[in-house]
């Protein structure tokens, strides 16, 4: 693994006062690796899980080819460009779900269920509503409707036998869950599951349940940190809220960083900050390159956000309390440090820039980045080039269908309301200027993830 010095030096530009998006996702892409362990789960265990193996498809989808409509199967060589075709079923039905026996010869057709084999030597269905039945119950076919091999699903148009249907790195959504049991497959290996520990620091910062006093405020941090960890599908551990004092700060880091994969903070990491934080992220990522320990803290070129931490702090040996420590021990020599700023809004923004593609890396998952929506804005966004921005949009779909992205009330970086009523945030790339209203931007959307 890299040390910390590497990277900075590999990576065009570094420079920790004034780093772009791009660079502190470049960054941490080489300084987290993913975890190795592996388990076996049955399917429903497995939801939302990440794909340690490729799952090969022990059969082909479907496994013959099939009518995909209810109508009559027939050889399509006799259709003719010009001509109805007229066809005498012969008696019966092929049903799904059982292969049909008797013999349809030239000028025949047999009626025909969806989803049931094609019987031997015909190709081409016609849909009932095409036919029209005579009184003397031979069905004809108008000419130009239908072609040789319509309305026939193919053996393997889905999967084919020995082929990989899901890849490593796929996480286990509902549509990859039923795929892999459509193949018949009662369990698949998935990577273990992350575990991230959170806390947030500040004197100022109260727990739910404290008296409150003048200039302090509740703790959301944890709450919204909490939320974002559990729908990556993270296993979390809350450390609570730590106060400016040393021995708690250091005891606390030191049970995270043995305890968990990860390690999320909030408060404490701006510039000209009195409090302690920062000084026992340094002395607990160490100075020996061999540890894989080191600390970053950043300015980063961003709105909200701008100060954040980022570390590996060595693990120094199992905490007693929890006995499945040990095994976490082994894996990772270093817990993953994310020091976020406190701003309950930058919490959110600096986790969705880059907490989440960090730690989707070290749970083994192969995510694209996030899909961004194109929508016009409905009012002019000043904004300067050298930065990127993060705005809280509601995005809406007008009566034409075109997409407009309204900027969410208060854009405080402290105003979690407006993260509530948004719907996505607006993202104003590094080198962007002011957008004009009715110009086109692009949205991360919140769905599934906020
Ligand atoms: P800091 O980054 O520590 O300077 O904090 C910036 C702002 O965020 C201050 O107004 C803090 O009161 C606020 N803040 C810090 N931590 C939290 C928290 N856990 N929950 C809510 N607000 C916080
Ligand atoms: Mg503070």
């Amino acid at each position: 693994m890299k040390s910390f010095e590497q990277i900075a030096a590999e990576l065009q530009g570094y420079d920790p006062q004034a780093l772009s998006a791009d660079a502190v996702n470049s960054f941490l892409a080489q300084m987290v690796e993913p975890v190795q362990r592996t388990e076996v789960l049955p399917l429903f265990e497995a939801f939302e899980r990440v794909l340690a193996t490729d799952v090969v498809s022990p059969v082909s989808v479907p496994p013959h080819d099939n009518s995909a409509m209810d109508g009559y199967v027939f050889d399509g060589a006799q259709l003719q460009p010009d001509q109805p075709l007229t066809l005498q079923p012969v008696g019966g039905t092929a049903f799904a779900g059982k292969a049909w026996q008797g013999e349809v010869g030239k000028g025949q057709c047999v009626k025909i269920m969806t989803g049931a084999i094609m019987p031997a030597g015909l190709n081409t269905v016609v849909p009932q509503e095409l036919v029209q039945t005579t009184a003397g119950g031979t069905i004809t076919i108008a000419p130009g409707l239908l072609a040789l091999g319509d309305n026939r699903r193919f053996m393997g148009e889905d999967l084919m036998q020995g082929h990989p249907a899901l890849r490593q790195g796929q996480r286990l959504t509902p549509a990859a869950l039923g795929l892999v049991a459509s193949l018949g497959l009662p369990t698949v290996t998935v990577y273990r599951r992350l575990r991230v520990a959170y806390f947030s620091t500040g004197d100022e910062i109260l727990s739910l349940g404290d008296a409150p006093r003048e200039g302090a405020v509740f703790d959301s941090n944890r709450y919204t940190v909490f939320g974002l960890l559990k729908r990556l599908g993270c296993e979390v551990l809350d450390l609570g809220v730590v106060g400016d004092d040393p021995a708690q700060l250091e005891a606390t880091f030191r049970r995270a960083a043995n305890e968990a994969d990860a390690i999320i903070t909030s408060g404490g990491v701006s510039v000209g900050e009195a409090d302690h934080t920062k000084s026992m992220m340094k002395k607990l990522a160490g100075d020996d390159p061999a540890s894989g320990g080191g600390v970053a803290f950043w300015r980063i070129a961003m709105r909200p956000g701008r100060p954040m931490a980022v570390g590996r702090i060595p693990k120094t040996g199992p905490t007693a309390s929890l006995s499945e420590q040990v095994s976490y021990q082994n894996e990772l020599k270093t817990a993953v440090l994310f020091g976020l700023p406190g701003n309950p809004v930058a919490v959110m923004v600096t986790f969705l820039a880059f907490v989440r593609p960090a730690l989707q890396r070290m749970m083994g998952c192969n995510a694209p980045p996030p899909v961004l929506l194109k929508a016009r804005s409905t009012q002019t966004l000043r904004k300067k080039p050298g930065r990127t921005e993060y705005q809280r949009g509601s995005v809406t779909t007008r009566p034409d269908g075109s997409l407009w992205v309204d900027v969410a009330g208060n854009q405080g970086s402290g105003v979690l309301r407006s993260m509530v009523e948004a719907n996505g945030l607006i993202v104003l790339h590094h080198h962007q200027n002011s957008v004009a209203e009715g110009d086109e931007v692009d949205v991360m959307v919140f769905d599934g993830v906020v």
